[in-house]
């Protein structure tokens, strides 16, 4: 039997160093490549290897793949969506360029499973806003969203034409502590836990009714396992599946922040990213996702926001 070896591309974002860590521990530190652009994140520093990768050098990436006897890729590279907004034909280019560099790569070596995230920023302001189903209109107005629905779509034709067994999962917004958010229009939700701390206020960049779909990252990186180990015959969507955590609003956020500094205050000062989050659905139906692979979030607001902010306190001294 072929061993498993893992590269995870962009291991040094906010997903990749945990999810990086998580795999480690499944496979084992030597199993699982860590590479990125950016120098080796320190909390993955000593875990395993680390190597400096820019997927967009195809070549680079083909030898690398050949060399390690890569079987599996986690592809977490990207522009996100506050980011992309700034430089749209850029954000077009490594999003595409990289994920194709991956497929094809995929099919050439003939690798056993391909992970790619998607968004739910595949879905724009004519979608369903409210239990946003997994197949409806799908418009996506961001350029981050248009690359994400590109990118499914390639992901959906890799499989049917060439066999490659490729997920995906429509992240929501996600939340943690331990790295840092990239870019995105839903990284209100991480800085203002800081904030809470450090300052004991915080201007938010959306307004206060601004629901959006949102997950605790152990929910996100626990998801993300259950769908790559899963029997391949159950995983009846390889563009990306629906995935729901939680909903809220950055007033409902503050409240559940207040429980446990009831000091805090919030205040308003929407930017371009409220025109971003006014065209993204306020919850998500996953329905597929816990029919197919057994989905079920265990983190609600009021449980992460406990946790979030015992981690922080710890993180801060
Ligand atoms: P991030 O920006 O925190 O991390 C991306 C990493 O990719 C960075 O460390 C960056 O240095 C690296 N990278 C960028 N260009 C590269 C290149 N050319 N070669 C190699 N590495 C490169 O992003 P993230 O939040 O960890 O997101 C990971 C994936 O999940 C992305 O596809 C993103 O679109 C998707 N996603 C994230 C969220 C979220 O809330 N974080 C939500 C939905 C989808």
């Amino acid at each position: 039997m072929k061993k498993d070896k893992i590269l995870v591309i962009g291991a040094c974002g906010q997903i990749g160093v945990e999810l990086t860590l998580a795999l480690r521990k499944m496979y084992g530190d030597a199993n699982v490549i860590a590479s990125d652009l950016r120098e080796e994140h320190d909390l993955l520093k000593g875990s395993g290897p680390y190597v400096s990768l820019d997927v967009m050098n195809k070549e680079m990436l083909h030898v690398l793949v050949i060399r390690h006897n890569i079987t599996q890729i986690y592809l977490l590279a990207a522009i996100l969506s506050a980011t992309g907004e700034k430089n749209p034909l850029l954000a077009w280019h490594i999003n595409m360029a990289s994920l194709l560099n991956v497929l094809d790569i995929a099919k050439e070596e003939g690798l056993d499973k391909i992970y790619w995230p998607s968004s739910i920023a595949v879905f724009g302001p004519n979608s369903p806003k409210a239990d946003t189903p997994q197949h409806t209109i799908i418009e996506p107005t961001t350029i981050y969203g248009i690359s994400k629905f590109a990118g499914e779509r390639w992901c959906e034709y890799y499989n049917t034409r060439y066999g490659i067994d490729v997920r995906s999962l429509r992240y929501p917004g996600l939340i943690s502590y331990k790295s840092a958010p990239g870019g995105g229009t839903t990284d209100y939700a991480v800085e203002i836990y800081h904030e809470a701390l450090e300052e004991g206020s915080y201007k938010c960049f959306l307004s206060e009714d601004t629901y959006l779909p949102m997950m605790y990252m152990p929910d996100a990186i626990r998801a993300t396992i259950e769908l790559m180990e899963a029997d391949s015959a159950k995983i009846s969507v390889r563009s990306g599946y629906n995935l729901s955590g939680m909903s809220f609003s950055p007033k409902e956020i503050a409240g559940a922040i207040r429980e446990h500094i009831p000091t805090f205050s919030i205040s308003y000062e929407p930017d371009y990213r409220q025109q971003i989050a006014d065209g993204w659905p306020q919850s998500i139906d996953d329905e597929l996702a816990s029919a197919d692979w057994g989905w079920k979030p265990e983190f609600n607001l009021e449980k992460m926001t406990a946790d979030m902010l015992k981690n922080l306190r710890l993180q801060k001294g």
